[in-house]
């Protein structure tokens, strides 16, 4: 996929990403559905307006009917989707910078799209093969009021909301200006707990964080959580799709230990989880504990997300995926990546324990990243070949789904292109801080070989 790729199609915009692309998108998008209605939302960055503007017309150019719900959490605009059996187009960027823009295309199931309908898509873009109505025919649009109670109530028919309300907690809550700030709050309120903010208004300029919940943009939310003496700190992305935890102490929870805690409480004999090729070793162990399988896909949701399908239609169960990233996948709920509802999955596992001890057992592993980086084609061909024969001759299971992954039982190494970058990306995780250095070691002192030969 040229255009899809792995994050969807995104960009700064007005240099990378264009209202003028967007429409074309959008139409082409409508012209492969062929449905007579579409939905439409967007996250809080200041572009969002004129992308969605751009949007709804591509979409009426193809004799859609549009509903606009405003801003909205990616999750609930698949929500709406879902209930009203129309497929979606989402403006957001989702944990990118606020220069940056761009779309994601659901389906009439409120999933996103699977890989071989964005290139059905994509084939109509690149060939202009936009079905243009008569003028008679273009589409109207209409606001739709109410999206975002809608996803509120849906969530919590969906959660153990006894069960959370009556272990009284405090929650201390970072949207970081995202779409989220106009329904997490509300939702933690209704199920009962006592709700602290901060960076909760929506704000397109992000004046208090990017909108990347990762640890070095959060500080607020830790000292939030200790002020308040919450009993968790819960942060989102930008259209709340993500969701990443601080403990009762105010320490940032790595989003590995959170999958792994989650999944540890939804997997049993004989299911399968979902994740990704860089996936740690904690949901490593997690999945051998549990008797259940560990499937892996190339990096991005949207490959697990079609992987998941796969397996459930060969009657697979899949009760939870993805990444440590805060984008967990709970497919008997949705096939999606849910902020509030992942959020609400975990108060569910305090209910009895601290966070800091619900983690706990997935804590203390060690990582190691490293970068080679490459000038040309041929370098990079040669410094993969490198890794391969690496891989070839170590004595542990191999995995070729992007690049080189080796898993030796208590530790793993993946060699593998960067998407965005000219380097090969090293990585090495293992209990022990020793094995972990000493398997990079090991694969990048032939990578660095290949790159001096080449150079
Ligand atoms: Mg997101």
């Amino acid at each position: 996929m040229q255009v899809f790729g792995s994050s969807g199609t995104r960009g700064r915009v007005t240099e990378e990403l264009t209202p003028a692309f967007v429409l074309r998108v959008a139409a082409a998008a409508g012209t492969v559905w062929g449905a007579d209605r579409v939905a439409l939302g967007r996250d809080t960055r200041l572009t969002g307006p004129m992308l969605a503007d751009a949007a709804a017309s591509g979409l009426a150019s193809v004799g859609a009917d549009v509903d606009r719900l405003g801003v909205v959490p990616t999750p609930a605009l698949q929500s709406y989707a879902a209930s009203e059996g129309v497929p979606a187009v989402m403006v957001t960027a989702s944990h990118n910078p606020p220069e940056y823009n761009g779309i994601k295309l659901v389906g009439a199931d409120g999933i996103e799209l699977p890989v071989e309908r964005l290139e059905a898509i994509e084939s109509v873009l690149l060939d202009g093969g936009q079905a243009l109505a008569t003028w008679d025919e273009t589409g109207r649009d209409r606001s739709v009021e109410g999206g975002r109670r809608r996803y509120r109530e849906e969530l919590l028919a969906a959660v153990d909301r006894e069960a959370i309300a009556g272990a009284g907690l405090t929650v201390a809550i970072d949207p970081g200006h995202g779409a989220g700030a106009l329904t997490s709050p509300a939702f933690f309120r209704e199920l009962g707990c006592d709700v602290r903010t901060v960076n909760a208004h929506p704000d397109g300029h992000f004046p208090g964080r990017d909108p990347e919940p990762v640890e070095s943009n959060l500080s607020d939310l830790g000292e939030l959580v200790t002020a308040t003496g919450a009993d968790v700190g819960i942060a989102h992305d930008g259209d709340a799709d993500r969701a990443i935890f601080f403990d009762e102490r105010g320490e940032y929870i790595e989003g590995d230990a959170t999958l792994a805690a989650l999944a540890d409480a939804a997997l049993g004999p004989g299911d399968t989880t979902v994740s990704a090729v860089n996936v740690s070793q904690r949901l490593v162990d997690v999945a051998e504990r549990s008797g259940a399988e560990l499937e892996l896909t190339p990096i991005g949701s949207t490959r697990i997300m079609t992987r998941i399908r796969e397996l459930q239609a060969a009657g697979g169960t899949v009760p939870v995926a993805g990444e440590g990233n805060g984008g967990v996948i709970f497919p008997p709920y949705r096939i999606n990546r849910d902020g509030a509802y992942t959020a609400a999955r975990f108060l569910s596992l305090l209910t009895d324990r601290p966070a800091s001890e619900v983690v706990a057992p997935y804590d203390g592993y060690a990582n190691v990243r490293e970068n080679v980086p490459y000038d040309e084609e041929a370098e990079r061909a040669a410094l993969i070949e490198a890794a391969g024969e690496w891989a070839r001759d170590a004595e542990g299971e191999v995995t070729t789904i992007d690049g080189y992954r080796v898993d030796f039982g208590d530790a793993w190494v993946l060699a593998r292109p960067s998407g965005t970058e000219p380097v090969i990306r090293v990585y090495a995780e293992a209990r022990e801080p020793a094995r972990a250095e000493e398997l990079a070691a090991a694969v990048l002192a032939p990578l660095e070989d290949a790159a001096a030969a080449g150079g």
